[in-house]
Formats: structure tokens, C-alpha cells, sequence
């Protein structure tokens, strides 16, 4: 293959440019005069080292049950080649606690700034709370984060995963994950907020503040850097499989997808994590655009980029843009990779060496890259602090860290049907409790916990309850029987199930008043994941149809990653809740929900489709949805799901009223205050989230049906009324246009909370920053 002279992405540039007023993060000047000052004492082979990172297995091996470090692999990574970052837990054997990571970290940072005088930056997939450090709290999942429209909880759940993660001395989290989820198939739907673009950025804007603080240049003790990922359309692969190809409009790109990057990274996000995968052909680590011109140029931000796993690899050895390792790392830095995520191999350092050496990686580009990593370490304190202790972190996995995690499982989990208010379930109700999600952790936790699979997840969070376990203490264990039907083996892939005994499960059902049936999937992570089929299995479609023909009534529980098909079984339910993964206290939070002692008020994060062939979300084109038309060609367009976005039921009713604009015709100069009120008119008291829609009736692209705007989530005692208020700029109504720009046009929009709409007029068309 010929060599490249210009970074690939400079010969697709596609956007204008569209450049940030001010900086995302204020530079410091004394940071900055820190980083020069180290900088010019550095070396090439150590700037290179600062831009490498390993896994940890590399550096030890395992004895008698525990990881240790290997003294000499120690040396040879930090002492010759200058690694300035490891990653990981050892190779999912053992969970380390605290103290374990201060001795392993601690060890790092000691040779680190022995043989550099550069601390060492360790990073962990703390991705719904202490995934790997073990004692510590695992929150509910990110899509129950998005379910629950409570960013307020979202930005307190970060701010403990990041106390708790300091307790054992690392600093830094690949956290939080806002690639849109507009794919049911893909294995991460669960690890995003939905498939909203403003919910994903509201919740990951809550998310970097909760773990780094109020000050992104001074991260304290008690928090770490965040790593937004997997920049960029990650969560639209056209197979449904994850790494594998997206094809997503400019159009698209800009307006939605980057758009949760854009909030993270003007809340202060310190770094950024790329997409494995491609985007219209454009593998993301090899494009200039995406990383230098988009993320660093247009938003003015000076943090820093790390690769996904083996990535710059995967340019040759699985994308094939490069013809070997050598060319893979020219394009990816010369694209704006700041640091490899390697993470097994040292000849990163001797082939970048060799690529300045023959002037194909510019010495700016190094420098530059470099700096990035440096900044990050001065940001984060590691130069003076550069270890924490558990025993400075005595609120590690507190009641009242726990009671965030129950309360967030609590507004998470969503009522989708009540049919004759059969919930909540009566004191003294004798219950089957089945299915093969029944009495498992590791079906409420999902991936990423404890482990990468979360398949270890049973023998770790023995002291939690799982479904079965929060119902008997709930109900009584008297009145609470388990038999399963199905079950999942303990090892083997998430979707083996063993033969199913579904007549012991009926044969339970005989002495209950109501049977609780509890569906889904097992854990996985990544690309283990992929789906072939999307209908729920079919010995669990089975066991829910054995179980109707007793004429007992069933409340399903959906417990799983994404939506699997119920299209069959839905029909069946007296009641469906939709518990997501809610994590170690989702199994406390349902039996709260299904003895009336919490209200549920999560609203679905994505659309739940009806049919394998009906995949779409809630923002689908206009023509997507039609009315026959006249003549002959009298066919219409249906959209047709199982449960919209948005979508969730309360045990009380709200009723929406008033809705009220400030203007009814507005300049592309002037912000719009729309107000409605909504009033509890049940019984009991609740939680609402009222969630604020546009529709732009005409648009020189084709518009989307209706986009969510903004949502405000009030508590309402019984006769209660609250006036909910939100501003909208003409921004937030504008759109990504066919020559890239953002643009509010001309017109009609509708708005829509609960019942009310209200119509509004823009009276000029302006391009937008
Ligand atoms: C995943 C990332 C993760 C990284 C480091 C990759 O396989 O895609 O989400 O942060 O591994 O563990």
C-alpha cells in the first residue's frame, strides 16, 4: 500500500469549520508552565513512553491465587521503555480490594517516579461503579441511569464511584460511556443512557462532573478523570454487531451523535475514548477529522485521546486501512491519537521511534500528544498526590452510598402495564417466583461487574438480594416460592440455557395467587454479545405461555441488556416491568415497587420494538410515518413498536395542563420559556418526568418525527400541582443542515409535554454556531 503524505481524515473533511468561543477547559497557566518545563527535560524515547499503555497482565503473573507484580517486567516496561500508563484488573481471576490496588498501583507509581519522575496514570473500567474494586458499590447499569431522567442521582452515583475508586489509588475511570444506542441488537445498549442524544448528553455532562468535580484543571483527592467513550457512532453498526461498520448521514454524525460529546467535553471531560469501529468507511482511529479537527480544533480542548483496546492494531490487522503495524501508528497518531491502549506489546515505542526518526511523525506531534498526557497527570494532582489510601476514604461503600444505588434502581425500573391495577401486590399474596432471571446477580448487574462478562458477578454479591431472595424477605419466605423452569448454565455464553423443566414450574404455580416471571438474559459484555436472533428465547417464550394456561395471573419481569421480542408473551402479562439492569440493589428496588412501597417512575430510554423487522427509534423521519396517499398507490407508512421511548407508568396519574410560551413568534436571536403544569390526581404520591418535545414542521431536510428537548423530573403529593418551566434557545431547535451547518430555519415547530401542545414560529432562517 502507498504511504499516506497527509493524515487520511484531511482528504474527507466534510464539515466547516465550526470553532469554539471560548475554550472547553481554561488553561491553567501554572499547570501549563509545569507541563513546558517537563516536557523540556524530556527525551523522545520517554514522550513516547508517556503516549504508551499497557495492560496490567503484563507486568505479573499469578501465585497461589494472587496476582503479583513480575519485578523484571516492572523494569523493562517503566525503567527502559517509559510506559507512562497500565490498565485493567488482572486477567478476572480475583477482584482486587483497596488495599490490593494501592499495593500494585502503589508499586507503579514508585518506579514510575523513580526511573521517569512521571507518575503512572491507571485507569479502570468503573463503569457503573466500583466494577473492579471489590466491596465497593455497583450502581444500576447507564440505561437505568437514562431510564430514571434523574441527572441529579446520575452526577451523585459518579462523585461515589470516584471516592470509592480513589480508596484504591486510581485515578482514572473510562467512564462515561454516551454512544446513542440506536441499534437494539448491539451487546452495549445497556452500557449508554438510550438512544436520545440530549438525555446521553445531560446525563454524561452529570457523569464528568460527579467524578472529576467543579474544577476539571484541579481534580481533588476524592475524584478522577473521567474518559468519555467510544467516540464517534459507535452505537449504530449496520450489522447490529459491535466493531463492526456504521454508516451514519453528516447530517446525523454531527447533530446527534456528537453532540454528547460536545456536553461531556464543555463540562470539563479530561479525556476521551475512540470507537473501535468505522464510520462510513472511516475507521475513527485513523481520521484526522473526527479526533484533531472535531473533538481538539472546533471545541478548543486540550485534553486527551486514548485508543480502544489494540486499535491502532486493528488498522492492519482487522480494518486494513494500513498494511502493518508501522503504518497503523502513523495514521493514528498523525490523526490525533494521544496515547495507545496497546495493550500487550512494547514495539509501539521502537515503531513510533523509528516513524519520527524518518520524519513521518512530526516532533510537534509528539510534543503535542505528550503535553496532553502530562496536562492530565498535573490536572489530577499526580505529581504531589501521587497515591491515595483507603483509610483517607472511610465513607468507602456506606448505607448511605447504598441508599443512592437502591433509590436510583427505584426510579429506574419501569412499569410498562398494569392491567387492573394488579400492582401493587397485596400484603400476604402467595407468588411463584420463576424464570432463569429469578435468583441471579449476575442477570441484575450485566457486564462490567466484577468482572468484564459480569459472569463472576454470583460469588462476589452473595450479601445482595436478588429477585427471588428481596421478594421472600419482602412477602415473607412463606408465601414466596421458586421454581425456575429455565435456567442459565453458570458458565458457558450468555445465551446457553440448560433444558428447560417447565412442568416443575407449573406444578409450583398451583398453590399461588400470582405468578412472578422473571425474563431476559444472562450477563456479557462487548462482542461476546452479538445477537443473531432478537426474540426472547424460546424455552422462556415457552415457560411464560405453560404458566398463562394455568389462568394464574403473571407479572413479567424484563430483566436484560437490550429489548429481546415479547410480542408473543406480552399479551399474556397482567403487569410488565421493565427492570433494565438495576445492579446489586435492583432486586430490594422491585420488591419495593411491587408492594407499593416505591412509585415507579422510570420512563423507557429507548424504543422497544414489536418486530424483528421493525427496528427504528423515536425520532424516525417524517416518511417514515404516513397516510395513504391518493390514486393508486394507496399504501401508507406504519411505525409500529412495542413500547415508545419515554414511555412508563406511575401507580398515581398526572395530569398535564396550561401549557404557556413566552412567544409564540421568535427571532433566531431570542430563547422561548414554555411552562405547563401538571397535577398528581391519584392517590397516592409520585414522580413524574415531564419531557418536553419539538417538532419542526417543515425543514430542507426531511425532519425527524418529534426530538426531546428537556425534562425536569418533580415529586407530587395526591392534589398537588407544580409548574414546570423550561427555556429553550433557538439552538435547541435547530438542526444539522446538508452542508453541514447548524441552522434554525424559518417556520412552524410544535411542542409537546404530556397532553399539552403548544405552536410556535421561528421568523428567519440563521446558520448557528
Ligand atoms: C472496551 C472499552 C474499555 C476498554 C478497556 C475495550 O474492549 O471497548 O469500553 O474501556 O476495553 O478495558
Amino acid at each position: 500500500m502507498k504511504k499516506l503524505l497527509l493524515p487520511l481524515g484531511l482528504l474527507m473533511s466534510i464539515s466547516p469549520s465550526v470553532l469554539a468561543a471560548k475554550p472547553a477547559i481554561p488553561s491553567d497557566p501554572k499547570i501549563e508552565s509545569m507541563v513546558e518545563k517537563t516536557l523540556s527535560k524530556m527525551t523522545l524515547d520517554e514522550k513516547i513512553g508517556q503516549m504508551t499503555e499497557l495492560t496490567l497482565d503484563v507486568l505479573g503473573g499469578w501465585k497461589d491465587g494472587e496476582f503479583f507484580l513480575d519485578e523484571e517486567k516492572v523494569q523493562e516496561a517503566i525503567g527502559k521503555y517509559k510506559v507512562g500508563s497500565v490498565l485493567n484488573v488482572p486477567s478476572g481471576k480475583s477482584v482486587p480490594t483497596p488495599e490490593k490496588w494501592v499495593e500494585i498501583i502503589g508499586h507503579l507509581q514508585k518506579v514510575s517516579m523513580k526511573e521517569i519522575g512521571i507518575p503512572c496514570i491507571y485507569g479502570l473500567d468503573q463503569n457503573h461503579g466500583t466494577t473492579y474494586t471489590l466491596g465497593g458499590i455497583l450502581f444500576p447499569q447507564n440505561i437505568n441511569v437514562g431510564a430514571s431522567f434523574n441527572p441529579d442521582m446520575a452526577e451523585k452515583a459518579a462523585a461515589v464511584t470516584a471516592y470509592e475508586t480513589r480508596a484504591g489509588d486510581c485515578p482514572w475511570t473510562y467512564s462515561p460511556t454516551v454512544d446513542l444506542t440506536r441499534d437494539p441488537r448491539w451487546p452495549r445498549v445497556w452500557e449508554n443512557f438510550g438512544e436520545d442524544p440530549y438525555v446521553n448528553a445531560v446525563m454524561g455532562a452529570a457523569q464528568v462532573r460527579g467524578f472529576q468535580g467543579s474544577d476539571p484543571n484541579n481534580v481533588g483527592k476524592d475524584n478522577i478523570a473521567a474518559c468519555v467513550k467510544h467516540y464517534l457512532g459507535y452505537g449504530a453498526p449496520r450489522t447490529g454487531k459491535d466493531r463492526t461498520p456504521a454508516y451514519i448521514s453528516p447530517s446525523d454524525l454531527r447533530e446527534k451523535f456528537f453532540e454528547p460529546y460536545r456536553a461531556c467535553i464543555e463540562a470539563g471531560a479530561l479525556s476521551v475514548m475512540v470507537n473501535s469501529g468505522s464510520i462510513n468507511g472511516m475507521p475513527v482511529h485513523a481520521s484526522y477529522e473526527y479526533l484533531t479537527k472535531w473533538l481538539k480544533e472546533d471545541l478548543d480542548w486540550d485534553g486527551m485521546i486514548v485508543t480502544d483496546w489494540a486499535d491502532i492494531n486493528n488498522l492492519y490487522t482487522r480494518e486494513r486501512v494500513a498494511a502493518d503495524k508501522k503504518e497503523a501508528i502513523e495514521m493514528a497518531i498523525n490523526a490525533g491519537i494521544d496515547m495507545s491502549m496497546e495493550p500487550y506489546s512494547l514495539d509501539f515505542c521502537t515503531l513510533l521511534r523509528e516513524l519520527v526518526d524518518e520524519g513521518r511523525v512530526k516532533m510537534e506531534r509528539i510534543d503535542d500528544a505528550t503535553r496532553r498526557v502530562l496536562r492530565m497527570k498535573y490536572r489530577l494532582g499526580l505529581f504531589k498526590t501521587p497515591d491515595t489510601y483507603p483509610k483517607d476514604y472511610p465513607g468507602f461503600a456506606s448505607d448511605e452510598h447504598k441508599a443512592l444505588a437502591t433509590a436510583i434502581a427505584g426510579e429506574s425500573e419501569i412499569l410498562l402495564k398494569n392491567n387492573d391495577d394488579i400492582l401493587p401486590l397485596r400484603k400476604g399474596v402467595r407468588m411463584l417466583v420463576t424464570g432463569p432471571n429469578a435468583n441471579s446477580m449476575r442477570c441484575l448487574n450485566g457486564g462490567w461487574s466484577y468482572s468484564w462478562q459480569g459472569h463472576i458477578a454470583d460469588s462476589y454479591a452473595g450479601e445482595y438480594n436478588t429477585i427471588y431472595e428481596a421478594l421472600a424477605a419482602r412477602f415473607g419466605a412463606d408465601n414466596v416460592v421458586l421454581e425456575q423452569g429455565v435456567t442459565y448454565p453458570a458458565e458457558g455464553a450468555y445465551y446457553e440455557e440448560n433444558a428447560p423443566g417447565i412442568e416443575k414450574a407449573v406444578k409450583a404455580a398451583e398453590g399461588v395467587d400470582v405468578i412472578v416471571a422473571c425474563i431476559g438474559e444472562n450477563s456479557y459484555c462487548e462482542t461476546p454479545g452479538n445477537l443473531t436472533d432478537l426474540a426472547l428465547s424460546g424455552n422462556q417464550r415457552d415457560l411464560v405461555k405453560a404458566l398463562a394456561a394455568t389462568g394464574k395471573p403473571i407479572v413479567l419481569i424484563i430483566n436484560s441488556g437490550r429489548p429481546r421480542l415479547v410480542n408473543d408473551i406480552e399479551p399474556l402479562a397482567k403487569a410488565v416491568v421493565n427492570i433494565l439492569l438495576p445492579g446489586n440493589f435492583g432486586g430490594d428496588a422491585l420488591a419495593g415497587i411491587l408492594a407499593g412501597d416505591i412509585n415507579p417512575s422510570g420512563r423507557m430510554p429507548y424504543t422497544y420494538p414489536r418486530y424483528s423487522a421493525e427496528l427504528t427509534t423515536y425520532d424516525f423521519k417524517v416518511s417514515e410515518q404516513v397516510d395513504k396517499m391518493e390514486g393508486a398507490y394507496d399504501y401508507d407508512a406504519v411505525v409500529s413498536v412495542q413500547w415508545p421511548f419515554g414511555y412508563g407508568k406511575s401507580y398515581t396519574t398526572f395530569e398535564y395542563s396550561g401549557m404557556k410560551v413566552s412567544k409564540t413568534s421568535f427571532t433566531p436571536d431570542e430563547d422561548i420559556t414554555v411552562s405547563v403544569d401538571v397535577t398528581n390526581t391519584g392517590k397516592v404520591a409520585g414522580k413524574e418526568a415531564v419531557l418536553l418535545f419539538s417538532s419542526d414542521l417543515v425543514a430542507s431536510l426531511v425532519p425527524d418525527n418529534r426530538r426531546l428537548r428537556a425534562f425536569d423530573k418533580i415529586e407530587l403529593k395526591p392534589g398537588e400541582t407544580k409548574t414546570v418551566t423550561f427555556r429553550l434557545t433557538p439552538r435547541d431547535l435547530a438542526f444539522v443542515n446538508a452542508s453541514g451547518n447548524w441552522v434554525i430555519e424559518k417556520g412552524d415547530f410544535t411542542l409537546q409535554a404530556g397532553t399539552e401542545t403548544a405552536r410556535i414560529s421561528c421568523t428567519a432562517t440563521r446558520t448557528l454556531p
